[in-house]
């Protein structure tokens, strides 16, 4: 989608601090970071929420690829957080979906 913050990232229009990239996938450092650990993994394909979202394959890809990378940077067996954010009153500002996940310190619940 040729409006899209994300699709740029994923296009390389925008830079952003890539973490990992297939066919499928793709993971990135997110800009304004939560916790010592905080990065986002979004599908290639433009899916703008959560509701739009029928692939199921690809949607388990998105958690799997969150924990490979929790494991490769360190803090897996500590422990961290995956989110997904949908809609407005669920905190979405970027309209291609994305899993956060975050680590690095504890986590309070429910965040704010
Ligand atoms: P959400 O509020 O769930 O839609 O999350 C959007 C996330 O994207 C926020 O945590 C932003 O900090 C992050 N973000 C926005 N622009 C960029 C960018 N250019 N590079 C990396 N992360 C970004
Ligand atoms: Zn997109």
């Amino acid at each position: 989608m040729s409006d899209c913050l994300f699709c740029k990232i994923i296009a390389g229009e925008i830079p952003c601090e890539k973490i990992y990239e297939d066919a499928d996938v793709f993971a990135f450092h997110d800009i304004d970071a939560k916790a010592p650990y905080h990065f986002l993994v979004i599908p290639k394909k433009h899916i703008a929420t959560l509701n739009d979202a029928h692939d199921a394959t690809l949607l388990g890809k998105l958690i799997l690829t969150a924990s490979k990378i929790a494991k490769q940077l360190g803090f897996a067996q500590d422990g961290y957080r995956v989110a997904m954010n949908c809609n407005e009153r669920g905190g979405q500002t970027v309209y291609h979906i994305h899993l956060h996940c975050l680590g690095g310190r504890d986590l309070n619940w429910p965040p704010g």
